[in-house]
């Protein structure tokens, strides 16, 4: 496919990395022409580098399995490979925020899934179906920092790709949602590769994932807020109390919402309807990795499963079910999500698409 764009991913080795290595095998923009990692994989063939550890189902594409890591730090190189780098490293937060810095300020744009800019002021966390209009943000963006084409948006965390979507769709047709109470339960893949250790997640789960409860309660107050005046203004209106596990499923995120809205409660029947017409920028748009539709309902009292449904439009979908009236709130639900592809890498590579189709990567 010629005339593809650029593009890097900055931690290709790892779990999302390898999520992006093939789901930008076929894709129609985006051809991988450079991969990194730390020092330890540096220097060596992508195939050697991932070798006992690809965890994906297909082979290494063959357009990649040869191409030879780089080093995450080395920018220069990064800049004379792509346009587009996808950032997936795990490393100290002050770190990826310089690095991903460095990248912008090279020219590069930077889509990243780490947390380290999530709260930066002039950087958006974006859900393309939810809050496209951040991308706003970018051209002040690149005038406080003097970036002529490079730019930084990043992606929240996968926690909440599951149940912030639904809801967003409520409030966007006219239903104050005033506050929520989640439980998640998530994969194991969310905790990067090799993950827990087996001994402490077979025949059980933790009722624990370090900072994961403050970012889904948090991370929605900027996602949901307005841009004015080119800046991004918090909204403080929705409360959320989490409680998040980590639960021995391979792939898929699952939230369990109790909700209470701030006005008039919709029917039950009235939501389902809102939640199947539910389209947004990225399907008006048809870009490549937008689902049709983004919000599946299924009526069986026994779904969203992970196993079953975390593969829904091809992963990029959001699984419904169980709507139900809830006797201390309003209503109750369940809500799934694929969390390295929508989650993670996917997500990603719809605001990509979003950046492309708004004119940002030039
Ligand atoms: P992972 O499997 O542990 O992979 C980490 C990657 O970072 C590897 O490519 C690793 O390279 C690289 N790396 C580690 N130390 C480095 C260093 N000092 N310099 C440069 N590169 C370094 O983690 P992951 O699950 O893919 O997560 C990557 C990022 O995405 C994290 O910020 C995570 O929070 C975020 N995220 C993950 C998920 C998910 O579902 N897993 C979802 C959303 C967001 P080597 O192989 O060479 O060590």
């Amino acid at each position: 496919m010629p005339g593809r764009i650029k593009t890097g991913v900055i931690g290709a080795t790892g779990m999302v990395g390898q999520n992006y290595i093939q789901m930008l095998a076929r894709h129609p923009w985006f051809e991988v022409t450079y991969v990194a990692a730390s020092p330890q994989s540096a220097g060596k063939r992508y195939a050697d580098a991932v070798a006992g550890r690809w965890v994906m189902d297909e082979e290494i594409p063959e357009a990649v399995r040869d191409l030879t890591v780089g080093d995450a730090s080395d920018i220069a190189t990064a800049r004379a490979r792509c346009d587009l780098v996808f950032s997936a490293v795990e490393m100290d937060k002050q770190a990826v925020r310089n690095l991903e810095e460095q990248y912008a300020a090279s020219g590069l744009a930077v889509v990243s899934n780490n947390s380290a800019h999530r709260w930066t002021e002039d950087v958006p966390m974006v859900i393309p179906e939810v809050n496209p209009h951040h991308l706003d943000v970018i051209p002040l963006q690149r005038k406080r920092r003097g970036w002529q084409k490079g730019l930084i948006v990043v992606k929240p965390n996968c926690s909440l790709q599951s149940y912030l979507p639904p809801i967003y769709a409520l409030i966007r047709a006219g239903y104050a949602v005033e506050s929520l109470i989640v439980t998640t339960m998530q994969a194991v893949s969310g905790a990067g590769y090799p993950g827990p250790a087996s001994i402490d997640m077979i025949d059980n789960l933790i009722p624990f994932i370090p900072g994961e409860e403050e970012k889904s309660e948090q991370e929605p107050r900027k996602i949901l807020g307005t841009v004015r005046d080119g800046k991004i203004i918090l909204n403080d209106s929705l409360q959320i109390s989490a409680h998040c596990n980590r639960v021995p499923t391979i792939n898929g995120h699952l939230a369990c919402v109790s909700l209470k809205f701030g006005g008039r409660k919709p029917p039950l029947d009235e939501i389902i309807r809102i939640w199947q017409e539910f389209r947004a920028e990225p399907q008006e748009l048809g870009l490549p990795s937008a689902p049709q539709p983004m919000l599946i309902y299924r009526d069986e009292a026994n779904r969203p499963q992970p196993r079953r449904d975390r593969d829904a439009g091809r992963g990029m979908a959001i699984t419904i079910g169980r709507l139900r009236p809830c006797p201390v709130l309003d209503i109750r639900f369940v809500a799934l999500s694929h969390n390295t592809v929508r989650g993670a890498a996917g997500g990603a590579i719809l605001i990509a698409e979003l950046l492309q189709a708004k004119g940002y990567l030039g």
